[in-house]
């Protein structure tokens, strides 16, 4: 062979297989994809052809002939008894023939013997196996490299249509049962809406979100998120489940597993398995959750057997995947939605065109940096992916009209022209309009009201939504003008489907009440972003009245250093919370909604800090569980008392006081050298 082709194949090899394995590492450790998986299934199948080509080139650990990515870090480790396979792949008929005459050759099968397949849908999730002894579950993991897995026990918890035990009778000792944990089309986008708004990671598809949730080392977490599972296979077994795969999977459904049995065939010929297959294809964008394509398997369990499995594949499975859906296209403008939060999300308004079966005209753009590193323009020629079935994604631009300018997400917020900033660290960009942003008013007004804010009896969420749709408040002034508009209304509150003399008076007398507020639920209520409960209260006791807070609020809009500088300074305050006061109280409307809503109160001016304390500026800790106080209670006295109550122990730290099962924090003080109280100390230092 020429010397050089040999070269270029080796060079080409070790490229495929090092890219390979970074891919790897991102998709299943860090369940954040580099690349698409077309592209990720092209570069493996070349590297698969370039190793037959070339078997005494390929690298002893080819990605071709391992599973998955090790374990991640942080998890503890479960060593399968039986090891966790992938699946070898067809990506046409023709091997899927290839597939039949292969299983026929290596059981000699005569030609009068049917080959019976049980063809399930190959759900885009991760895989889990589940130990269940004496029909009770005590263990899962994922798949890890196939070997070793991650202990997710706590986590696959939290799934409630996982069986915690058995139902009926019959079931082995010993059962672990594997199957594919997945996220519903619906829930992704639910998550990735608020992951979204909340500045927090987006999941590229469903697949990755379901991963991302259950490989979790907080499962708080996990149990937030809405997972799901579909059983179809098993680990190691005290005893057979049964001859094939057809009735093996009837009796874990019976033993309570969630089984995708309305969706499984039985066929015995290339033409049956194809017909189902296009079938599935067309209604694919009908189903819940996403799959990528159907698995076929031998159906005679003695047959799996006897053909066991090749690296790191069976031999009696092959995966039919579906091509990737994705379709070219002009995208014509980008437009930005602003949430509910006030993220600013670039989206493609694109030439309505079809994409597996779907007319798409808008997909997501994700964030000003996706579209700095696509390179995306208006005008361009782009291609469109529905990234695992769902949300259309733009993968890639090709630019036609070379004059045309590099797009900017704007730095004003489109729906109430206030600036929209981008903290360091955040991918998104948010308008600081809050209250007056109609995309937020209505959330804003929520968080007005909410108990730690003015806290309006017979004004809750429902009822501002509801105020807000009839057009009776629409910022927080107006909840101060209701009773009075109420008055000259034609059609009075106490009239109204749901409301009543009694609910309407004493809704009024409500209000009434929250005219007088202290100044830190006011500066609360606000909903400034990072000024939360403690920094509203850090900022009153600081600023002690409403006239000084707001001379300084606007002091600082204009930019005086000093302000700023000051009240950077306050303990626990940094430029998060300066940057944010100071882009707030820069609107003139956001100076102007204060305004008209103070006309209507009495701020009750900051308690004054008690300087002859025995704690008075000393710097607390509290840790573990205290038996004569909630934590907050013990917080709140300590401030009322002129201390610093911080969250960890360092050498300023004055005092840790320690309550039951106190961990690291306790550690760390006897480290330091700081005074460590029990309660009763505490107790007695403060005179209480
Ligand atoms: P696979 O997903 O192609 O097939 C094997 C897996 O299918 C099994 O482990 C199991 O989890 C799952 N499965 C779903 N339904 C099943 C059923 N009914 N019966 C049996 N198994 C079922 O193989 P893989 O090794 O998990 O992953 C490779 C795929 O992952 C690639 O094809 C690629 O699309 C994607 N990937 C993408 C990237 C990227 O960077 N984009 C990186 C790595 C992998």
């Amino acid at each position: 062979m020429d010397l050089f082709a040999k070269d270029d194949a080796k060079r080409e090899i070790d490229k495929l297989s090092k890219d390979i394995a970074k891919y790897d590492e991102h998709y299943y450790q860090n369940d954040a994809p580099l690349v698409t998986d077309a592209e990720y299934d092209a570069l493996r199948r070349r590297l698969e052809e370039l190793e037959k080509q070339h078997p005494e080139l390929a690298q002893k650990n080819s990605p071709t002939q391992t599973v998955g990515a090790k374990a991640a870090k942080g998890f503890n480790k479960i060593k399968h008894s039986v090891p966790m396979l992938s699946l070898a792949n067809a990506f046409s008929e023709e091997d899927v023939v290839d597939f039949f005459d292969r299983v026929r050759r290596f059981l000699s099968l005569p030609e009068s013997d049917t080959l019976e397949l049980v063809a399930e849908l190959k759900i885009d999730g991760l895989s889990f196996s589940a130990r269940y002894e004496k029909g009770e579950l005590v263990q899962a993991a994922t798949r890890g490299d196939g070997e070793e897995g991650e202990d997710i026990t706590s986590n696959i918890r939290t799934i409630d249509s996982l069986p915690k035990t058995l139902k009926g009778s019959g079931w082995p000792d010993v059962l672990e049962v594997r199957g594919e944990v997945y996220m519903d089309k619906a829930d992704f986008v639910a998550l990735n809406t608020a992951q979204e708004e909340a500045g927090k990671q987006v999941f590229a598809n469903p697949r990755n979100a379901a991963a991302g949730s259950l490989r979790q080392l907080d499962a708080s977490i996990t149990a937030k998120r809405k997972l799901s599972y579909f059983a179809y296979s098993w680990g190691e077994l005290s005893a057979p489940l049964a001859e094939t795969q057809w009735e093996s999977l009837q009796k874990l459904s019976a033993w309570g597993f969630v089984v995708n049995l309305p969706e499984m065939r039985l066929e015995s010929t290339v033409a049956g398995l194809h017909a189902f297959y296009d079938h599935v294809q067309e209604k694919r964008s009908g189903l819940a959750y996403d799959i990528d394509g159907l698995v076929y398997k031998v159906n005679r369990l003695d047959w799996q057997a006897r053909l066991g499995q090749v690296a790191r594949a069976p031999r009696w499975a092959i995966a039919h995947k579906f091509p990737a859906e994705q379709a070219v296209t002009v995208l014509e403008a980008i437009d930005i939605q602003v949430g509910r939060t006030g993220a600013l999300t670039p989206v493609a308004r694109l030439r309505p065109v079809n994409v597996g079966g779907v007319l798409v005209s808008n997909a997501t753009l994700h964030n000003e940096d996706e579209i700095a590193r696509k390179d995306i323009r208006i005008g361009d020629t782009v291609t469109i992916q529905r990234a695992g079935d769902v949300i259309p994604q733009v993968v890639s631009a090709t630019r036609t009209d070379e004059t045309a300018p590099k797009y900017h997400v704007p730095h004003t917020c489109p729906v109430c022209g206030s600036e929209a900033v981008r903290e360091e660290g955040e991918a998104v960009r948010r308008c600081t309009g809050g209250l007056i942003c109609a995309a937020q008013a209505v959330e804003r007004l929520k968080h007005f009201v909410a108990r730690e804010a003015f806290d309006i009896e017979g004004l809750g969420a429902k009822q501002v939504q509801a105020f807000w749709e009839e057009e009776l408040i629409r910022e927080p002034a107006d909840i101060f003008t209701l009773e009075a508009r109420d008055r000259e209304s034609l059609t009075p509150l106490r009239n109204k489907p749901g409301w009543g003399k009694l609910s309407a008076d004493n809704l009024f007398a409500a209000i009434e009440k929250a005219r007088n507020v202290p100044l830190s639920r006011l500066i609360y209520a606000l909903g400034i972003r990072h000024v939360g409960e403690t920094t509203a209260r850090l900022l009153a006791r600081n600023y002690q009245n409403f006239a000084a807070f707001r001379t300084a609020m606007d002091a600082l809009a204009a930019g005086d250093e000093a302000t700023y500088a000051e009240l950077t300074a306050i303990d626990s305050i940094g430029s998060a919370v300066g940057d944010a006061l100071k882009a707030f109280f820069h609107e003139a409307h956001n100076r102007a909604l204060f305004d008209a809503l103070a006309a209507h109160l009495t701020v009750q001016d900051a308690e004054a800090v008690n300087t002859s304390s025995p704690v008075a500026g000393k710097t607390v800790v509290f840790t573990g569980t205290l038996s004569t106080m909630s934590r907050d209670e013990a917080k709140a006295g300590a401030e009322r008392l002129g201390a610093k109550v911080a969250g960890s122990v360092s050498t300023k730290t004055d005092y840790v006081v320690v309550g039951a099962d106190a961990g690291s924090k306790a550690k760390k003080a006897a480290e330091f050298g700081v005074t460590i109280l029990t309660e009763d100390a505490w107790r007695q230092l403060i005179g209480s």
